[in-house]
């Protein structure tokens, strides 16, 4: 791969004869990037000002040009799982992270959360200094960027474990200290490689460390967890902002006790209702759900793959974890001692196909999940998830193809920019359109 833009001495690149996402609407307008910064220029100011013309422009020839897309949820992929230290060390795992860096970006996820599953202690004291925010190099030929890791667990509910081993599951009883024994004192520093943390809220000891964690600046995310709509309204008012994989691994909701999902339902007086991350494969959560949750509150909706390191792998029998094994059959992971859902195998890109199909979504609509609001959940919309200027020119080129039901459509990457440089161009096959 490497950088194929031919840029010349300023680096100013033009994009033209393109739809820009803003907001819920696509805009017929140019944009210019900087591959030099890597950020996203003033058009405005370069036109009207004292500045010279572009070194390349590029015809889009009218398709889609987004922010590059954001996953909060992946816990490996080609083969790497991120909760899996190799026999041979923590040397070979930095260059599994490195080598999944680069493949994910093809698929136009350009920044991301490596998420850990539920693990022992020494799992996080190995693998939480290769998985902290990668992007201060601002090197294009790196591939995707680590936003910081997602640790889903280990302070989880042990009756809504889902596929995590329920043996390694801890109580944060001793608040921020229990957390900083398990994932290690140096990894919950001001400088933490850990960006977002998912706990249940009801655990003796939750609500406090959910207060340290949001002074920390690390996010606190509601998941795996039995919490009543009052437990998990504590959680929200203790600072936690975000709920993980809605629906997933949680109490359904009850006419009489709407638990977690009531949160999306409460006024927004009394709490400030949370982001949710939402699994659109077609096999964690039926369509109707998702709609229902998403009308309820379209600002926090975040789509998620959730995708684990099955993902494009031949359909199989695969060992996993602990003597434990996986079947998978397409998109359908599951644990073969049990039958229950073993994560996704689904790509960033098709969860916004089939939101924008089940939904009845607009294309920026759905590209909204998987830019600008999962940036805002992370608190980086001044530097990541839209066109505006000083943004990383992290881009995504997209074509809307004609789905092959009805109405459907699908939505495929056709080019990817990480800094401001092309890192990715499909094949000329569907391109010239
Ligand atoms: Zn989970």
């Amino acid at each position: 791969m490497g950088s194929t833009a031919v840029t010349g001495p300023s680096g100013v690149v033009k994009f033209t004869n393109c739809l820009l996402v803003k907001g819920a609407d696509l805009v017929q307008e140019d944009l210019w990037i900087s591959s030099v910064t890597g950020k996203i220029l003033n058009g405005q100011e370069i036109l009207y000002g004292h500045l010279t013309a572009p070194d390349d422009i590029i015809d889009l020839g009218g398709r889609i040009l987004s922010p590059g897309l954001i996953d909060v949820q992946l816990n490996g992929a080609y083969g790497f799982d991120f909760s899996v230290i190799p026999e041979n060390g923590s040397i070979a795992y930095g260059k599994g992270v490195q080598q999944v860096n680069r493949n994910l970006v093809r698929g136009g996820v350009t920044s991301y959360l490596p998420t850990l599953t539920s693990q022992r202690p020494e799992v996080y004291h190995q693998a939480l200094p290769y998985l902290g925010p990668s992007g201060s190099p601002r090197d294009p030929t790196l591939g995707s960027e680590s936003l910081g890791a997602h640790c889903e667990g280990p302070f989880l509910s042990p009756t809504k474990n889902g596929i995590h081993n329920a043996t390694v599951l801890q109580v944060p009883q001793d608040g921020i200290a229990s957390l900083a024994s398990c994932y290690g004192s140096s990894n919950l520093t001001q400088a933490t490689p850990i960006k977002l943390v998912t706990i249940a809220p009801e655990l003796p000891g939750a609500l406090s460390t959910i207060q340290s964690l949001a002074s920390l600046g690390i996010v606190a995310s509601i998941g795996h967890s039995e919490a009543t709509y009052e437990e998990a309204k504590l959680g929200i008012k203790a600072g936690a902002t975000s709920i993980t994989h809605l629906f997933n691994a949680m109490k359904p909701l009850h006419h009489r006790n709407p638990g977690i999902f009531g949160l999306l339902g409460t006024a927004s007086s009394s709490i400030s209702k949370p982001y949710f991350g939402i699994i659109a494969d077609g096999i964690h959560i039926h369509p109707t759900s998702i709609k229902i949750a998403y009308n309820a509150h379209p600002e926090g909706l975040i789509l998620v793959t959730d995708a684990m390191r099955l993902a494009g792998m031949p359909d199989g029998v695969y060992d996993w974890t602990n003597g434990s094994r996986i079947v998978k059959d397409g998109a359908l992971l599951t644990l073969e001692e049990n039958g229950k859902i073993a994560g996704s195998s689904i790509e960033l890109i098709d969860c916004v196909t089939n939101f924008m199909n089940w939904t009845g979504a607009s294309v920026p609509e759905a590209l909204k999940a998987v830019t600008e609001t999962p940036a805002r959940m992370l608190g980086l919309e001044d530097v990541k998830g839209s066109l505006q200027e000083g943004r990383d020119a992290d881009l995504v080129v997209l074509d809307v193809l004609e789905g092959a039901v009805g109405d459907d459509k699908r939505v495929v990457v056709d080019q990817v920019w990480k800094f401001g440089v092309k890192v990715y161009e499909s094949e000329p096959c569907r391109l010239g359109h």
